[in-house]
């Protein structure tokens, strides 16, 4: 946003936030320039087995380095992305780069057993969805299985005919889908067991109440029994302590991504973090 001082009437451009707080800039044509000049990065951030404390998966974050105002967080774009329809074009961005990845991965030996990736509502509303992601998944050899898409309760559930088409033709190719920022939306637990969803992931904002709120141990009690009972894998994001790790542990939680272990990460880190065989459990953590 430019601001005026009053002795003098020249004019401070402060970069982020013009981002952050001018409701009224326009950020379509600089997000249309970022896609031509491939301004955006893909980090990745390890998803842990609780048991062994090893990394079985990672989730691709997408990133914007723009070249004046640095590195651009997903929440500062991906809203006007979803309302212009850009959101298509660096959806397929986000597949291709991490097609790439995975190839690197496998080049150097490494394996991972889930690499998810988040899809919005509206890019379903593009006919090519399935035919390109197919394209992309031969191009770039990506093994489907490993392959999964992060979808929010909104899109699963808003009754949109084309969102479930897709996810089961999707499915078809051996894409899995899991259900991202559990318990914040609504779910239709009926429906829950008809689509092709193999995991839920609980909301950080549940997670970081777990050693202080009632009410958060509760519902995060209760969704994992849930997700027991439909028999789906069960993962809490946003773990940044110990206590919260040995309090999902201790309720047979079966993965855990967050700070604790590591922020999202550029993919050369990434590899480095798997390379060395990182491990992190609740009990050899406490013997530190
Ligand atoms: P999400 O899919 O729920 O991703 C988890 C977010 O929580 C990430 O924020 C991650 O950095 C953050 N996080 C993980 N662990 C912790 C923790 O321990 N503490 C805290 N405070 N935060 C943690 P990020 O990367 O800023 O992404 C925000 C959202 O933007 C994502 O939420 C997702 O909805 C969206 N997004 C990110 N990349 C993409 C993409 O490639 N495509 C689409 N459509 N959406 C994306
Ligand atoms: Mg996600
Ligand atoms: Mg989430
Ligand atoms: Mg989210």
């Amino acid at each position: 946003k430019a601001k005026e001082t009053s002795s003098c009437s020249y004019i401070i451009f402060d970069p982020q936030s013009s981002f952050e707080q001018d409701p009224h800039h326009n950020i379509e044509p600089e997000l249309i320039n970022a896609i031509r000049r491939n301004e955006f990065e893909l980090f990745y951030q390890p998803r842990v087995d609780i048991l062994s404390g090893k990394i079985i998966g990672a989730e691709g974050l997408i990133r914007w380095q723009h070249p004046q105002r640095g590195l651009i967080f997903p929440d500062m774009f991906i809203p006007t992305a979803e309302r212009t329809g850009l959101i298509v074009p660096i959806g397929y961005w986000v597949i291709q780069q991490a097609g790439e990845d995975m190839q690197r991965l496998l080049a150097s030996g490494l394996t991972i057993k889930s690499l998810s990736i988040n899809l919005s509502f509206r890019q379903f509303q593009d006919s090519y969805l399935c035919r390109t992601i197919q394209r992309l998944i031969e191009k770039y050899a990506i093994d489907t299985s490993v392959l999964e898409f992060e979808l929010t309760e909104s899109a699963l559930f808003n009754n949109e005919l084309h969102v479930r088409e897709g996810i089961e033709e999707l499915h078809k190719l051996g894409i899995n889908f899991s259900l991202d920022d559990f318990g914040t939306g609504y779910s239709s637990f009926s429906l829950l067991q008809k689509l092709p969803i193999g995991s839920l992931k609980i909301d950080r904002s549940f997670v970081s109440g777990v050693n202080n709120n009632p009410d958060d141990r509760e519902i995060v009690k209760a969704l994992i029994r849930l997700a027991y009972s439909l028999n789906k894998e069960i993962i809490a994001e946003g773990v940044e302590t110990l206590q919260q790790l040995n309090f999902l542990a201790s309720f047979g939680c079966h993965q855990a991504q967050g700070y604790l272990y590591s922020k999202p990460v550029p993919f050369a880190e990434f590899k480095d973090l798997l390379q060395n065989g990182y491990q992190l459990t609740a009990e050899n953590a406490a013997n530190q």
